[in-house]
């Protein structure tokens, strides 16, 4: 743990009041600094030597530390970043055909929903991220990368297990006084925690939501993510029309594509059926390969011919194209290189 205040996942009016600064506009000034992913406080060249100072010795500006850099030639790049405890996760910037920029971070170091097709999953969990490890995965990558357009929730870990602190983070990349992220540019993606979903649409932030599907085959879907055994297709399908109605947001069901597994035309009556009449649109993501599980990756003909059923059925499909693999960056691989010397043991807990 950080023995100073952690001061980037601070608002301003808390920047002021734990940090006891006076006049309080000072807090706005050093919230402004921190989102342009300065180094040092001497940087906030608008503040006195005296106030830098104090800050120096109170606060911390930094608890993670970028720890090595992989760059993959699809222009992915991950950054390894370890923790003030020494634990360690990963974040990754994905760049599209348009060179628009996304932040995939994580919020737990592991996770424990223990999805059989996961990297991630593999690992255990160790604990939830607090909200400045979330905020410096961002600025980190910014300060590597350049401004980056989006934020995504789909690197280690469920954010649904962490939800406040996943709040808090978004609520200081959003704040107009500093980053001025807008809602709209950001996308939890979840396992399917129902409580999380409903949650999320009554209580905030309005943000994109995507949904882990994986298959709409209630038997599969157990066997594949455990979670499912207690939250069942029929309650998720009522939180996701929910969280669309209530936002007026169109929410994105996933699925990593498992070759001959969940690709079948049975499997993709399944999920047109799951769709009908609730607003969203199907993003597959063929399953990168993770070493030691039992899965295949799709042929390129099996992805077409499920893009094809699905299209067919009037669902709006995008089939993701297979990015950062070179890196251990892509969906589903994250953690592999930071726990290498563990995975005997497999686990993180
Ligand atoms: N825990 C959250 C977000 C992180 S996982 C969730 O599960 O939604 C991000 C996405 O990667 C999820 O849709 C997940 O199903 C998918 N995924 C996991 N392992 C994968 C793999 N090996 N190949 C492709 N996608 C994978
Ligand atoms: Fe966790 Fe998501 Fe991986 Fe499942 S797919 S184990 S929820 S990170």
């Amino acid at each position: 743990m950080c023995k100073k205040i952690s001061i980037t996942g601070l608002l301003p009016e808390e920047i002021s009041s734990q940090l006891d600064i006076k006049p309080s506009f000072r807090g706005v000034q050093i919230f402004e600094w921190l989102s342009k992913g300065i180094d040092s406080f001497d940087e906030m060249t608008n503040l006195s030597q005296a106030l830098r100072q104090q800050l120096s010795e109170k606060a911390q500006l930094r608890c993670c530390k970028v720890s090595k850099i992989l760059e993959d030639s699809d222009g992915t790049v991950k950054l390894q970043i370890t923790l003030d405890d020494s634990l360690a996760v990963e974040t990754v910037l994905l760049k599209d055909r348009e060179n628009r920029k996304t932040a995939c971070v994580s919020c737990q170091v592991g996770c424990a929903m223990n999805c059989a097709f996961c990297q991630t999953g593999k690992l255990g969990i160790a604990r939830s991220l607090r909200p400045e490890e979330i905020v410096e995965q961002f600025f980190l990558l910014e300060k590597h990368s350049g401004p980056l357009d989006n934020i995504v929730f789909m690197g280690m870990g469920e954010p649904m297990m962490n939800l406040e602190n996943v709040r808090k983070a978004i609520a200081i990349l959003t704040d107009k006084r500093g980053r001025n992220l807008s809602e709209r540019r950001i996308t939890l993606s979840t396992s399917g925690v129902i409580k999380g979903i409903y949650d999320l649409a009554d209580n905030g932030p309005l943000i994109r939501l995507a949904v882990s599907l994986t298959t709409a085959d209630e038997k599969l879907r157990e066997n594949l993510m455990p979670i499912a055994k207690t939250n069942p297709l029929a309650e998720l399908r009522n939180a996701i029309d929910y969280y669309a109605k209530k936002t007026g947001r169109r929410v994105t069901l996933e699925a990593a594509l498992l070759g001959n597994t969940n690709t079948s035309e049975q499997s993709a009556k399944n999920m047109i059926n799951f769709a009908r009449g609730i607003d969203v649109n199907v993003n597959l993501i063929p399953w990168n390969p993770v070493e030691g599980l039992p899965f295949k990756e799709p042929s390129n003909n099996e992805c077409r011919r499920f893009v094809e059923w699905l299209e067919k059925a009037g669902l709006n499909v995008t089939l993701r194209t297979r990015r950062g693999r070179e890196i251990g960056g892509a969906c589903g691989q994250l953690g592999k290189t930071l726990y290498k010397k563990n995975s005997d043991s497999k686990k993180l807990s």
